[in-house]
């Protein structure tokens, strides 16, 4: 999908809701889908920041709220405290991996947890909206920069 695309799924859902059409929530629609990977609304704001817009971090905050909800992005929690987002139109369904060492998240798809998640609903009679489901552990040593500083030095 393209951006023109998202921009009119993107109006349409503020003219239903009676929110106020302003070209920034645009622009940060637009560097939301260009941030590559998973980032929180700080992350952006900064990432904006950079690039010269003026935008505020409230503006920032609810515009991402309003993706969510309109399904241009997803949300996404990674067992910390902070909410991230990631392009929802752009990719297949997909599932995480998390290093609680180095904190690096690497995505991966299996068709079967899908099929699992759909059978425990009809199972359970519940009507399908989502689910989530994040792997937690340490990548392989190699790899991994959080193995190869030691207790001693400052973070
Ligand atoms: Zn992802
Ligand atoms: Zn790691």
């Amino acid at each position: 999908m393209d951006h023109k695309k998202a921009h009119g799924i993107l109006t349409e859902y503020l003219k239903k809701g009676n929110n106020r059409i302003t070209p920034e929530r645009f622009q940060v629609l637009d560097a939301a889908l260009d941030y590559e990977g998973h980032f929180g609304a700080d992350d952006l704001y900064i990432k904006m920041k950079n690039e010269n817009y003026n935008v505020s971090r409230a503006t920032v905050y609810n515009t991402l709220e309003l993706l969510a909800k309109c399904h241009l992005l997803i949300k996404r929690n990674f067992g910390e405290n902070i909410t991230r987002y990631e392009n929802e139109i752009e990719k297949k369904n997909h599932d995480h991996l998390i290093c609680i060492s180095c904190g690096k998240i690497k995505e991966f798809s299996d068709q079967r947890i899908k099929t699992l998640v759909n059978e425990i609903c009809s199972k359970m009679g519940y009507e399908y909206s989502g689910y989530s489901f994040n792997i937690f552990g340490k990548c392989s040593k190699e790899e991994c920069p959080g193995n190869k500083k030691s207790d001693n030095n400052e973070n």
